[in-house]
């Protein structure tokens, strides 16, 4: 029973997760691992299957009624995401396989033109490794340089530093929406608004703001932004990379192949119109229109409803945890999305989170793939539980409970 006041249904946005109903080790499954891969919405998975059972071609070069179908279902996706983040228009969305690609294409193709030596690429330190080494990747190449945007104790990133930070030379600024690790919420919108003051560029990666916060690209004025279908209870191997026509008009194709081609000769090629131009090959067909359905599945919820009832369990299970002897969170920050980062006194992340998996529960443990993060922070990793929307105050409390026992086990 959940008992946390909302407008939203768990039970009935359960039944849309038949992968929850399982035991794991004897137990009734609590997944608390969203923030790495959240599960797989049943309508999303039925499209899947729709699309391998009746409508599988490819797309875009066939005039058969099966290509003809799997195209539309594709570009409707694409329509889909233009809506789903609020972008101008539907070119602007390029399909990836994820936010590593996404970002990896912008460093690749646009850094690797417009960047010159001594320009300044800023990032912080809460930046996952996908934020950061396709930037050292695009500065080996290009001489730019890279400058960390420091961050408090609490895991939020120093506006005014930043601040200080900008000058003439920034010619990008590269930064999550939302840690993976700490659940940090930054306030990307007056970051961007500073950057542009500048004349720099700005990416959002916002992989872990896409489940949970609205994203509107034209009020944010981001010029590119990156996220994950598989942490939005989409399928793997697709994400987007959003950017601005102009700028992804003036930048040169990632990869080349089919698709992204208008003619080609051995005396020369020209390359397609964006979005073509950035997909070569043939790209997650399936899971590309399988996509659509798990934007549909969040707008139906509603990013309010979803972000009310996700704080609400944030707040139930901070609550709870720090009764717990030993308990020791990591990442304070006041704007948090429904991330829990923390360690337990004498009990080391590895063995806490093996603990818990043999008790059903699947938290995640380690670097959280952000190592300079766990510098700063002077420690190697974390355990982590992250919450979706189909997560219950129930489940929290079988999870503290199970923690107390093992903190008990160990003291
Ligand atoms: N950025 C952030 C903040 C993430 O949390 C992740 C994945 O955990 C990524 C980038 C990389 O996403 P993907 O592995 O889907 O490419």
């Amino acid at each position: 029973m959940n008992h946390i006041a909302t407008t939203l249904d768990v039970n009935r946005i359960r039944k849309q997760f038949p992968v929850l109903n399982q035991e794991v080790n004897g137990k009734p499954l609590i997944y608390f691992d969203n923030a790495a891969s959240s599960q797989t919405a049943k309508v999303v998975v039925d499209a899947l299957i729709k699309f391998y059972e009746r409508d599988h071609a490819n797309i875009h070069r066939g005039i058969h009624t099966l290509a003809e179908r799997s195209t539309k279902a594709f570009e409707e996706t694409r329509e889909r995401a233009q809506q789903f983040i609020n972008a101008g228009e539907a070119d602007e969305i390029i399909f990836t396989k994820g936010t590593t690609e996404s970002i990896n294409l912008v460093a690749q193709s646009w850094a690797t033109k417009f960047l010159k030596e001594g320009d300044e690429i800023l990032i912080s330190q809460l930046e996952h490794h996908s934020n950061i080494v396709p930037w050292q990747l695009a500065a080996e190449k290009t001489g730019a340089v890279i400058k960390v945007i420091p961050i408090n104790a609490a895991g939020e990133i120093l506006q005014d530093e930043y601040l200080k930070l900008l000058n003439a030379k920034t010619k990008l600024v590269a930064v999550n929406y939302v840690s993976n690790s700490l659940g940090t919420i930054n306030p990307v919108k007056e970051m961007i608004t500073a950057a542009h003051d500048v004349g720099a560029t700005v990416l959002i990666d916002a992989a872990q703001a896409a489940p949970h916060v609205k994203i509107d690209v034209q009020d944010l004025d981001c010029d590119f932004l990156a996220l994950s279908s598989h942490k939005m209870y989409g399928p793997t191997g697709v994400g987007i990379l959003y950017g601005k026509r102009d700028l992804l008009e003036a930048m040169p194709p990632y990869q080349g192949g089919g698709e992204m081609i208008k003619d080609v000769s051995f005396s020369g090629t020209t390359y397609n119109d964006i979005p073509y131009k950035f997909e070569a090959g043939t790209p997650n067909i399936g899971e590309v229109i399988a996509f659509k359905f798990a934007m549909d599945f969040i707008d139906e919820i509603g990013h309010e409803a979803i972000q009310e009832y996700e704080h609400k369990l944030l707040l139930y299970a901070n609550d709870k945890l720090k009764k717990i002897p030993g308990f020791n969170p990591v990442g304070t920050a006041k704007n948090k999305a429904s991330v829990i980062s923390f360690l337990i006194d004498n009990v080391h992340p590895y063995d806490l989170g093996q603990l818990l998996d043999a008790r059903g529960i699947a938290v995640r443990t380690g670097h959280h793939c952000t190592q300079p993060l766990m510098d700063f922070l002077g420690i190697d990793g974390t355990v982590r539980a992250s919450f979706a929307v189909y997560n219950t105050e129930k489940e929290i409390d079988v999870f503290c409970e199970a923690l107390d026992n093992i903190v008990k086990k160990f003291s």
